[in-house]
């Protein structure tokens, strides 16, 4: 696996997002649910202070992407590492005529993040305003107002103290780790000007804690954390050995990848992490990606199709074509098992025609007003998985999922489509299309609601795990 102090360099980046093709994992958190299984109120989560958002400042989870990510060759899945992996989460980007501003830690540690020589490195009182220049890099102490100029290089900070440094705050976040400052010259996927692109490198154990933090309502039952702990390391082993070497980063923290909370002080997150320390799931031999969302609305999806086209990532492990007992009793009784919304029918053929012209599809592109909108295909489970949209051009099918990023694009609360599992009424005359469905997420591998009604119910971690990945056995790959 990959060693510490990672500077991979690249000149651009080459690969759009995965879009839609992580493991969308959307917390059944407020404003889009009302509330989670239990009873109880939806505790506040651990999120930190409120940033103020600067609008050339993008935090990764205000980044929704309809666009698909180009195919890239598909890698088979990794063998359990017998060493802990460090990943590679980029947290943010803003544009490279900003200054970035460095807090939270006195004292930081400023350096070529490709040398590990550590004479070459410097110490310096914190907050640090951080320009990017044709030059190089000037890095400014704020308090003190020394500064010191790095050649082109990915910039490595992180904040000293402690055993494992303390986190750096940015965008009003404290992230742990490594942070890493690469250059991104706007030739890559996203045209544009040169942006910074903001990564943590981090050992998967100190990164997971904030991913379960965010991923899961505090008031969960442990087995519940347990179970998400397990998944979420598996489907992190696999993305950082998807994207080593490829791109500068792994994952991002957000929706298409998974959550993550940066420094959390979630003690159930951490002992949830701590109790399952290097375990991994394991299906013929291999790590599996194992993808996971808030509610799979009882009609489980399968990866191939739903999030991938990589025949690897469609292992039996994943796939959860077996619906049976899980069809009738899985997270029905969650507020999100069913839900409805309205969208004016000139909003659908806006967004569909948007679409259209984001991934290639000039029969959407060109697409008139809806005159019906039918679901054209199920998987087993009785899920949709085709949409047909009818209008005077004719005919048009997409994907469920594709119809729901499609539709989500403008991050319309009122109208966001949480899962792709839709029956579609066209309300000729409000000029509008009631969409209802079932389930939040792309319902693929484990489901939150149903493993936390299953915890509740007193089932363990492992048997959460069994029923959510058939075959897949937990496997230690570290200590
Ligand atoms: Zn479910």
């Amino acid at each position: 696996m990959t060693g510490t102090g990672r500077g991979r360099r690249f000149g651009s980046v080459l690969l759009a997002f995965v879009a839609a093709a992580g493991c969308e994992s959307e917390r059944p958190s407020a404003p889009l649910v009302t509330a989670p299984l239990s009873s109880a109120p939806p505790p506040a989560m651990p999120t930190p202070s409120a940033p103020t958002l600067s609008p050339e400042v993008v935090q990764i989870e205000d980044l929704d992407t309809p666009v698909k990510a180009k195919p890239i060759p598909p890698k088979p899945l990794p063998l359990v590492p017998s060493s802990e992996p460090i990943v590679a989460v980029k947290i943010g980007s803003q544009k490279a005529s900003m200054p970035i501003t460095l807090g939270g830690a006195d004292a930081m540690t400023v350096g070529d993040a490709s040398i590990g020589d550590s004479a070459s490195r410097w110490t310096v009182r914190g907050p640090l305003e951080i320009r990017a220049s044709p030059t190089g890099w000037v890095v400014k102490e704020q308090r003190g107002g020394a500064s010191r100029h790095f050649t082109p290089c990915e910039l490595s900070v992180s904040g000293s103290g402690g055993a494992t440094g303390s986190p750096i705050l940015w965008n009003g976040v404290k992230w742990p780790g490594t942070l890493r400052l690469v250059v991104e010259d706007g030739d890559g996927a996203k045209k544009g000007p040169p942006q910074i692109d903001l990564v943590i490198d981090i050992g998967i154990e100190a990164y997971l804690p904030g991913v379960i933090a965010k991923e899961l309502y505090a008031s969960w039952d442990p087995e519940t954390f347990r179970a998400q702990a397990i998944a979420a390391r598996s489907y992190a082993t696999v993305e950082e050995d998807r994207w080593s070497g490829r791109r500068h980063w792994d994952m991002v923290a957000g929706q298409q990848s998974q959550a993550w909370a940066g420094e959390t002080s979630n003690q159930r997150a951490i002992e949830a992490v701590r109790a399952t320390r290097g375990e991994v799931l394991v299906s013929n031999g291999r790590v599996v990606p194992s993808y996971y969302s808030s509610s799979c609305g009882g009609r489980p999806a399968s990866a191939l199709n739903t999030l991938t086209d990589n025949p690897f990532h469609d292992i039996g492990a994943v796939s959860t074509g077996d619906h049976g007992p899980r069809a009738g009793r899985c997270c029905q009784g969650a507020s999100v098992a069913t839900w409805s919304v309205t969208i004016p029918l000139s909003s659908v053929r806006a967004r569909l025609q948007a679409w259209g012209k984001a991934n290639g599809r000039p029969d959407l592109a060109a697409i008139e007003l809806p005159t019906a909108i039918e679901v054209s295909d199920r998987n087993a489970a009785g899920r949709a998985t085709e949409v047909r949209v009818r209008s005077a051009r004719g005919a048009v099918e997409l994907g469920a999922e594709d119809f729901r990023w499609a539709m989500n694009a403008p991050r319309d609360k009122a109208t966001t489509l949480k899962s792709g599992d839709i029956e579609v009424k066209i309300i000729k005359g409000k000029a509008s299309a009631e969409v209802s469905g079932r389930g939040f997420g792309h319902g693929v591998g484990l489901c939150q609601h149903g493993a936390q009604a299953m915890a509740k119910s007193g089932a363990s971690a492992r048997s959460i795990l069994e029923r959510y990945y058939p075959g897949a056995a937990i496997v230690r790959g570290w200590d």
